[in-house]
């Protein structure tokens, strides 16, 4: 399912779909990919997160650092912890997502949280929006 794409929206580009989904195990398998440029939501909540990059490259904000990704790297994202992904300027990033069915939904960060991610320097350049002219799929 696309995530929609109506230019308010805290993401840019991105597919979800559930893989897995077992009852007895309480957790999913989702599949996120992201066209060059894209990204995922800002976010933390209280369930924790296992992400596999699968396909391409880009960028994870964990908490107050920003950190180089790539296939078959494995992040794990703990609890209320800020996270977001981003793929490379130049090809579509995949990653696996395994998640709790059950969880609290997510929370974006207010005007005060995200003052405060912008003051650390490689978080702000990490958050800029792309330049002018940047291809919009
Ligand atoms: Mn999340």
């Amino acid at each position: 399912m696309p995530y929609k794409q109506d230019g308010a929206a805290p993401f840019r580009d991105i597919s979800r779909q559930v893989l897995f989904a077992a009852p007895e195990l309480g957790c999913e398998w989702r599949y996120f990919e992201m066209d060059a440029a894209g990204y995922s939501t800002l976010e933390r909540h209280q369930h924790a997160h296992a992400v596999m990059i699968l396909r391409g490259a880009g960028q994870c904000l964990l908490g107050e650092r920003v950190y180089p990704v790539a296939a078959f790297d494995l992040i794990s994202i703990p609890a209320w912890t800020w996270h977001q992904f981003r793929a490379s300027a130049d090809a579509p990033m995949g990653f696996l997502c395994m998640v709790n069915a059950e969880r609290d939904r997510p929370q974006l960060p207010d005007a005060a949280a995200l003052a405060a991610l912008r003051a650390i320097p490689e978080v702000a350049a990490f958050l800029a929006p792309a330049p002018a002219g940047a291809a919009v799929a």
